[in-house]
């Protein structure tokens, strides 16, 4: 069986020998403080750098999960007010979260084959803390380009640009020297289980942190950063989570190799899917198009007999997210996504849906 789920996702096959290892090698009971681990997190660290050109002088995090980055933004970095800009269901989740912490927040949505016009964004940048985006929109299958969040960044003013990029961290290759703050977990792009989140911070959001200067929570950062600088974490963490990261990391080609075989294979799906199926990317504008997770609708009914017909063929397809449930699949096309799996994929439609 092949699952195209965009999160939870595919994991690597060598996941399997991982956690044998993981066991075998004493990881699992390892304590924390040790040499033992802090030597691992301190290669990790350095290898997620150098595999996806994280810049030197950028700060490394270990989190739970995507969702607690949302909670430890708006506590630790967020005095005043964050602006949100978002076009789908986590976009408009972090809203949420972050004005439940702080009701001076405020938020635009924007439509799928849209991008806002930066100029006019109302946000005032000396009065705001953060500005928001997610940069691969998982629910609604759209992106925001390397040019539009460069063009963000130039009018930032004294605010601080946070990043959601859970379905493309370690995906695609992102420019981390434009933006401040980038944030995901594990179980999309890492092709790994659920567990672990990972939070980079530019030395301004360093340094921002510790001005700002929470205490009041357990997962505050100028702890988070504190304990960091002796690569260890306020509470025991997920020593497995993170010595599978370094295993497939370690296993890995540079990002640049991963996006480009990732794009190559995002342009024959939307090809495909443009032509001759009874599925129609449901993006239309190809500059919003993810390259991540393919986003096709249909009918409902329809959509329900080609998920049947195709778990019986050994596929699992992803389901809409959120008020898009029913009438749309999404397909990921993360890094742990074999090539063999695309084409199965491809032929499903050819054999069962021919145009
Ligand atoms: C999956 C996802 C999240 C939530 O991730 P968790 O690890 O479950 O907290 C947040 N944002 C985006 C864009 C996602 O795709």
């Amino acid at each position: 069986m092949y699952t195209f789920n965009p999160g939870p996702s595919a994991v690597y096959p060598a996941v399997r020998q991982y956690l044998t290892d993981a066991f075998d090698e004493g990881w699992l009971s390892a304590p924390h403080r040790s040499e033992k681990v802090t030597a691992l997190v301190r290669q990790t660290v350095a290898d997620l750098k150098s595999k996806l050109n994280v810049p030197q002088d950028y700060t490394v995090l270990f989190t739970g999960s995507a969702t607690e980055c949302w909670e430890i933004l708006a506590q630790s970095l967020t005095p005043r007010r964050s602006f949100h800009l978002y076009n789908g269901d986590f976009g408009e989740k972090w809203y949420k979260y972050a004005k439940a912490l702080r009701p001076a927040s405020t938020g635009l949505s924007f439509g799928l084959d849209e991008l806002p016009d930066i100029a006019s964004l109302p946000f005032a940048p000396d009065d705001t803390d953060l500005v928001c985006i997610t940069q691969n929109e998982t629910s609604t299958a759209t992106q925001l380009r390397e040019g539009f969040i460069l063009n963000l960044y130039n009018r930032l003013g004294g605010a601080l640009l946070a990043v959601d990029a859970t379905s493309s961290l370690a995906g695609l290759n992102l420019k981390y020297i434009k933006a401040d703050i980038w944030y995901g977990s594990v179980q999309k792009c890492f092709g790994l289980p659920a567990g672990l989140g990972v939070m980079i911070l530019s030395p301004r959001a360093v340094a921002q942190a510790k001005l700002v200067n929470d205490r009041a929570h357990y997962n505050a950062l100028p702890a988070m950063l504190s304990q960091m600088l002796n690569h260890q974490t306020n509470y025991t963490p997920n020593v497995l989570g993170i010595y599978l990261m370094s295993r497939v990391l370690a296993d890995r080609e540079p990002i640049k190799a991963v996006a480009q075989h990732l794009a190559d294979r995002a342009e024959k799906l939307y090809a495909f899917f443009d032509q001759a199926t009874p599925l129609q990317p449901f993006v239309h504008n190809p500059e919003t198009r993810s390259t991540t997770v393919i986003g096709l609708a249909g009918e409902a009914a329809l959509i329900e007999e080609i998920k049947a017909k195709a778990k019986e063929a050994g596929l699992q397809l992803g389901s809409g997210y959120g008020p898009l449930k029913n009438t749309t699949i999404r397909i990921a096309n993360f890094p742990a996504v074999p090539d063999a799996a695309m084409e199965a994929l491809v032929q499903f439609f050819a054999k069962e849906y021919p145009g």
